[in-house]
């Protein structure tokens, strides 16, 4: 195998603190990669004007896979690029439980699905304006109450984009997802989310476009929640989950959820596949509150690495990360302050060394 050539982008907020421990491990573990660190975020802004100069877009697109820490103000400009211009669809998040790590859940044990999250469409990225301005350019429209939108007057719109293009492929990613999984030895479910009963057309078309995917094969069991009585059902029942396929927003807010049912932001990785190139991101944002204090959890990114190693085939060093991840979780001696530990962000890092 050809040696991987990754690209680091740390971003703002925390990002930057949790990948410079997460490119330590990986480069002091010996893994056989190539990891570049192009200048990004705030500082490429002070210096060039630039949070995302083209050098670093260079390298992206030149590279086997992207890890990204956190975007805030002028920094979302690479999210942005990483996720739409890349038309990375797939936000897959696992929800994984490591026994020790802190749960507000009495019995957390043996948590472990995978959440999809469509990445492109739905009320992402924000398609907004003034409703007098909409009810200009669709006088013909009329609402379920028979009303124009005129009746409405001042105020905002947001619109939501269910394509065909959209659903087909995330729906047929599920599919192959729940097949792996269960040649794995998992359930081999997928379980679909909308809120068909209100949203009859965009989730509807969601939930029935799923259903066909999934009829396509004999193979996988399913079933379909409205999104929330699928908010329920994760704390009551989450260990009847396998692989769950829901909307950009309602993935957005659910994956915040399960996350916290597992340990919380701290912990959850995320890959964002599909698209030009993959990229790797913690599921948690640059968490301001924190930023710059050197205790942040850099378990959600350093999991994002071992997600990236698995997609570049490097199955037995994704393997030793995630396990020596969990031994740290276990033996609770080394732990951040969100996982209730006074460990700080750097020696987390070398608990984790030192377990692989
Ligand atoms: P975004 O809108 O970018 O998703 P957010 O507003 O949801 O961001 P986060 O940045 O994800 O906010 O942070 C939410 C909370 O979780 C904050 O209190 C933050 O301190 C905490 N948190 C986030 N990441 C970590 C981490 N790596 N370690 C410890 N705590 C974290």
């Amino acid at each position: 195998m050809s040696r991987k050539k990754i690209v680091a982008l740390g971003g703002d907020g925390v990002g930057p603190e949790v990948m410079q421990v997460t490119c330590h491990i990986l480069e002091t573990a010996g893994l056989d990669l190539e990891i570049l660190k192009p200048l990004c975020g705030m500082e490429a802004f002070k210096a060039q004007g630039n949070a995302f100069p083209d050098e670093a877009k260079r390298l992206c697109e030149e590279s086997d896979a992207i890890l990204f820490g956190a975007a805030e103000g002028p920094s979302v400009v690479i999210l942005v690029y990483l996720r739409w211009l890349m038309d990375n669809y797939v936000n897959l998040r696992p929800v994984k439980y490591y026994p020790g790590a802190f749960s507000p859940l009495k019995n957390p044990e043996g948590i472990d699905f995978l959440l999809i999250r469509e990445n492109s469409e739905g009320m992402y990225p924000g398609r907004e304006g003034d409703i007098p301005w909409l009810a200009k350019k669709l006088q013909d429209y009329r609402d379920p109450f028979g009303r124009t939108l005129d009746f409405y007057g001042e105020g905002k719109f947001a619109i939501r984009l269910i394509t065909q293009k959209g659903t087909d492929r995330i729906a047929r990613y599920a599919v192959e997802l729940a097949r792996e999984r269960r040649s794995q030895g998992f359930a081999g479910k997928v379980t679909c989310v909308t809120k068909s009963n209100v949203l009859r057309q965009s989730c509807g078309f969601f939930q029935k476009t799923v259903e066909k995917a999934v009829k396509k094969t004999t193979e996988i069991g399913y079933e379909h929640f409205h999104v929330d009585d699928a908010a329920r059902r994760l704390i009551r029942f989450p260990r009847d989950f396998d692989v769950i396929v829901t909307s950009n927003m309602f993935g957005d807010i659910l994956a915040d959820e399960a996350g916290e049912m597992v340990g919380g932001l701290g912990i959850a990785p995320s890959a964002c596949l599909g698209g030009r190139k993959p990229y790797f991101e913690p599921v948690h944002g640059s968490a301001p509150d924190i930023a710059g204090k050197g205790v942040a959890n850099p378990t959600a990114m350093i999991l994002s690495a071992k997600m990236m190693l698995d997609h570049l085939g490097m199955k037995e060093e994704a393997q030793a990360l995630e396990k020596a991840v969990a031994k740290v979780y276990r033996e609770g001696k080394h732990l951040t302050a969100d996982q209730g530990g006074k460990t700080d962000t750097k020696e987390f890092g070398e608990a984790v060394l030192k377990k692989i």
